[in-house]
């Protein structure tokens, strides 16, 4: 049974990046699962979170008790060849697929390092810094592997999922799985981007409530992606800077009903600003803060007044002077 799935999507093409929008979707949010959360952290059994976090820092000597079961799901669906990864510290990952996804398979494996190691430095070590990625073959074979209960888009490039989980203690069963046709539609740097983006995701699982404002988790995940690279704003956020040309700047930051893709909503729109806003954040307050005020608002839903509290503690500006700035910022980087 699975809490929640961070879904990554596709939309159209733009330039030589196809800009991949991600959409934080609650799928097989169960009634079980809502009441765990309302559970006050205090009220916890205290054995639970301990023994989570013995097994994070002891090596790791075996893989991912999941890993069976990905395997037993994948099989049902034909054929599995599987990629290996050992981590710097005896972490091991690995990566399925099907025989003709060899190439996407070896992609994944390839990435994954350099994926935990951005991960990591932004996020810090507190997090398993291995990885459980399958590669599906069908719709039907992502459902399986995401435990969806309803229809799976098929503008839904990959998705992570992690079993329910108190609060305090640390999530299982956390795995990435891509879509049948992800590294066609995404090609080898998007398969990287989307890897790195659900990993953010899984670091960051432990600490983050159901209901947390999208800008936040689908913002910060989307940094993180990018972090590395060398990358203007036309390129990471084109439909932002063409608006921003034309002088129509964010009034506000995204709510989160902008980043469900519909016939009149422009997602890719509210994941460039999301972006965009974590970005200014980092790049003018530091990567650390960007992180404290990530812990700040990832705690669930959030009012207006919570999230101007938030940004007087991390960054000393109130939610109007904030906004202004980060308009200022666009603008000095529209081109
Ligand atoms: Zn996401």
């Amino acid at each position: 049974m699975n809490a929640l799935e961070r879904v990554r999507t596709w939309l159209t093409a733009r330039r030589r990046f196809e800009f991949v929008a991600t959409v934080a979707t609650v799928i097989a949010l169960t009634a079980i699962t809502g009441a765990l959360v309302l559970i006050p952290k205090s009220a916890l059994p205290k054995a639970r979170p301990e023994a989570a976090v013995a097994q994070y820092s002891a090596p790791a000597s075996s893989l991912d008790p999941q890993v069976g079961e990905v395997r037993r799901i994948m099989e049902s669906f034909g054929p599995v060849v599987t990629q290996h990864v050992s981590g710097e510290e005896g972490q091991l990952s690995v990566v399925f697929g099907h025989p003709y996804q060899r190439g996407d398979v070896d992609t994944l494996a390839r990435e994954i390092g350099p994926a935990v190691d951005t991960v990591t430095g932004l996020w810090g070590a507190d997090w398993p810094r291995a990885a459980v990625v399958a590669v599906a073959s069908s719709t039907a074979e992502f459902a399986a592997l995401t435990h969806a209960t309803g229809p799976v888009s098929t503008e839904v490039a990959a998705a992570s999922v992690s079993d329910s989980f108190l609060p305090g203690s640390r999530p299982t069963g956390q795995r990435v799985v891509f879509a049948a046709d992800a590294g066609r539609r995404l090609g080898a740097e998007g398969l990287r981007d989307t890897l790195r983006h659900e990993l953010t995701h899984i670091a960051a699982r432990a600490e983050t409530a159901d209901g947390s404002p999208q800008w936040v988790l689908e913002g910060f995940a989307e940094y993180c992606a990018h972090r590395d690279e060398q990358l203007s704003l036309n390129q990471l956020a084109p439909t932002l800077t063409a608006r921003a040309h034309s002088g129509d700047l964010p009034a506000d930051l995204p709510a989160d009903p902008a980043f469900t893709p519909t016939a009149t909503n422009n997602a890719a729109l509210a994941y460039e600003q999301a972006w965009s806003a974590n970005a200014f954040i980092a790049t003018q307050y530091g990567e650390p803060t960007l992180v404290a005020l990530y812990h700040d608002l990832a705690t669930g839903p959030q009012t207006p007044a919570t999230v101007d509290t938030a940004l007087r503690r991390t960054l000393d500006l109130d939610h109007a002077t904030f906004l202004a700035r980060w308009r200022d910022w666009l603008r000095a980087h529209v081109p």
